[in-house]
């Protein structure tokens, strides 16, 4: 906590003055964000720094391997799908990102089996994405964690799609789903493409965006 507190501190003489302005305006006018991301709770794939955006740009959801439940709205607590129908139906965002990441536990998890002391929740949580499990299992070994790591952001996609407010906006040009995946050893932007592959952003000539590895 001693480190965080020494973070906050640092963000007070450097960062706020600097974002001041931005911040009074956003308490003033709210906010207007741009697009929801649904990622991962991993600490080492934080959308804002990845997509380089300020405060009020972007929604972010962030849970274990950036799942998207199916539609199921019942006494349940639904904490994703309630941030989906904030950004969706309140803030009507033109746009939602799902940001899959290499090295996924929660995707290892599903694969290998959840760890022994995270089995009252992860399993169960992770049993959203079986149908990428058995599609992955397809895959040569070595590129399992990978092809399971796009599956999943495929499913969460699909996902998207069973809820009746998105995909009224959807079929209306109003809403665009997006499929990403971030390599953490290379800082790799994979985007999917409308054929099921994922491939790099271009234009980064110069800039280290050299082939994907997890
Ligand atoms: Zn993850």
């Amino acid at each position: 906590m001693e480190n965080l507190i020494a973070g906050y501190k640092r963000f007070r003489a450097r960062g706020w003055p600097d974002q001041r302005k931005t911040f009074e305006s956003l308490a003033e006018r709210g906010q207007q964000p741009r697009a929801l991301i649904v990622a991962c709770v991993d600490s080492r794939v934080d959308p804002a720094m990845i997509f380089d955006a300020a405060p009020g740009e972007i929604l972010t959801i962030r849970n274990v391997a950036n799942l998207v439940p199916p539609y199921g709205p019942d006494a349940a607590y639904h904490g994703t799908s309630s941030a989906l129908e904030l950004a969706v139906q309140v803030f009507e965002v033109p746009d939602i990102i799902v940001l899959g990441h290499g090295k996924c536990g929660g995707v290892q998890a599903l694969l290998d089996g959840a760890p022994e002391n995270a089995c009252d929740f992860v399993a169960g949580w992770m049993s959203i994405a079986e149908s990428a499990r058995v599609e992955a299992l397809h895959a040569p070994p070595e590129e399992r964690q990978r092809c399971c790591e796009h599956e999943v952001i495929k499913v969460s996609i699909a996902n998207l799609m069973s809820f009746p407010w998105i995909a009224r906006r959807v079929e209306e040009g109003k809403l665009t789903l997006h499929g990403a995946w971030f390599g953490i050893h290379s800082g790799a932007l994979m985007t999917l493409q409308a054929d099921g592959s994922f491939e790099p952003v271009a234009g980064l000539d110069g800039l280290g965006g050299e082939a994907a590895s997890g």
